[in-house]
């Protein structure tokens, strides 16, 4: 094998969605960073293993933790030339290969936007991470040092198994990145009011934005709506259409005034806030790019979904949309990373242990300006007061001052 070949990464196969997701049934080929035939069978290299217990394992519950001692079955082995797409979707030993392309994939997507390598939260006490892809339990879990998955019974008497869920796995690695870039908890300190649910949104968006880096994923989107991501918006919004569970929670219209105290409803708001940041930066780049013919100015609202502008918004990006499809995917794209750049910029303002919704706002605000991108950091501002998680009268606590957080008003 010669050095550029190893330089091209190593073959997965891998679902963008629950293959029982319309339009997802099929697997897609994704190069993972790892150089060709350094992962070894199990699939492992040095940051992650997988183990298949032949026992009935129990899930992992304090005091019982990894490393898994019991049976186990055969680890799966790389193709001689030392990829993993050989393996068939049907093969037992798929399951924990995917979960490892999945982790490896969202890794790579991250590390890029945040320039740095992610360093486990837990590698005090764990070195790797362990992989269990399937015990019987209708359940998923991420803990320290480790990822074990379930099923889910369907109503027809089938299984689905979280380990080919994308989202499912992106999401507990997303929590991952963020216990690791802004730090766990204090033990024995009570967290923040907000620390938990924004762990929630950040890990749903940790999810969405790795599924933009599906060309499965972005195809579709792009398609269903003729490049109007708007559209896509205003039906799920009425009735939580969206074939992407990414979209079915990211494309939510709650403020924080409409949502409990459970985290996963609390979180809504900013997650919201943060993709109408994408979908809006995606139309404005649209605009300025000459691919919609629409005065500037013009774009109504992702907030607003009823604008009477809505209308002549969507004629304007269905009218030669199979002209213009790679150029609003490069749009898109390029959204995407502006948008994922500033959140992950924003992790290095931010503490675990101080954390609240109006502080982690104005960093993305802050990250996104200093970044260059002024427009984006405007509008993510106007979204994310629009979602209540800042107003003109809240300061930034982190040693800033209030005409610091009153820029943005
Ligand atoms: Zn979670």
């Amino acid at each position: 094998m010669v050095a550029s070949e190893q330089s091209l990464g190593t073959r997965f196969l891998l679902y963008p969605q629950s293959p029982s997701t319309p339009g997802y049934d099929k697997p897609e080929l994704v190069w993972v960073s790892d150089p060709q035939g350094s992962i070894l069978a199990g699939p492992a290299n040095d940051r992650m293993y997988v183990v298949r217990p032949n026992t009935d394992k129990a899930p992992y519950n304090y005091p019982y933790l990894p490393p898994y001692n019991g049976g186990r079955y055969p680890p799966a082995e790389p193709s001689p030339d030392g990829h993993w797409d050989h393996i068939p979707p049907d093969s037992p030993a798929f399951l924990g290969v995917h979960v490892f392309g999945c982790v490896a994939r969202v890794l790579d997507v991250w590390e890029g936007y945040l320039g740095n390598r992610i360093n486990w939260h837990f590698a005090s006490t764990y070195d790797r991470l362990e992989i269990i892809p399937l015990i019987e339990w209708d359940n998923a879990q991420s803990g320290y040092g480790m990822l074990e998955f379930g099923y889910k019974p369907t109503p027809d008497g089938r299984r689905d198994l979280y380990a080919l869920n994308f989202d499912v796995i992106a999401h507990e690695i997303g929590h991952s990145i963020l216990f690791s870039e802004i730090g766990l908890p204090r033990p024995g300190l009570p967290p923040g009011p907000d620390l938990f649910a924004y762990h929630e949104g950040v890990s749903d968006l940790c999810s969405l934005i790795a599924m933009l880096h599906f060309d499965t994923a972005m195809d579709r989107l792009l398609r269903r709506g003729s490049g109007n991501l708007m559209a896509l918006n205003e039906l799920n919004r009425v009735a939580e259409l969206a074939d992407e569970r990414q979209i079915r929670i990211a494309g939510n219209a709650r403020k924080l005034t409409e949502v409990g105290n459970e985290v996963h409803d609390r979180s809504r708001p900013f997650t919201g806030g943060i993709f109408d940041t994408l979908v809006e930066t995606y139309h404005d780049l649209c605009v300025q790019r000459g691919l919609v013919d629409l005065p500037r100015g013009s774009i109504p609202d992702a907030r607003d979904i009823d604008s009477d502008l809505s209308h002549t918004f969507a004629s304007a990006f269905r009218a030669d949309y199979d002209l213009k499809h790679f150029h609003l995917k490069s749009a898109l794209a390029d959204a995407r990373d502006i948008v994922a750049m500033g959140l992950a910029a924003s992790w290095h303002k931010l503490d675990s242990e101080t954390l609240t919704y109006a502080d982690a706002a104005f960093a993305v605000c802050d990250a996104l300006q200093e970044q260059g991108q002024g427009e984006a950091a405007e509008t993510a501002a106007e979204c994310l007061a629009w979602r209540e998680i800042i107003t003109p009268y809240d300061t930034f606590s982190l040693g800033r001052t209030q005409s610091r957080s009153a820029q943005w008003f």
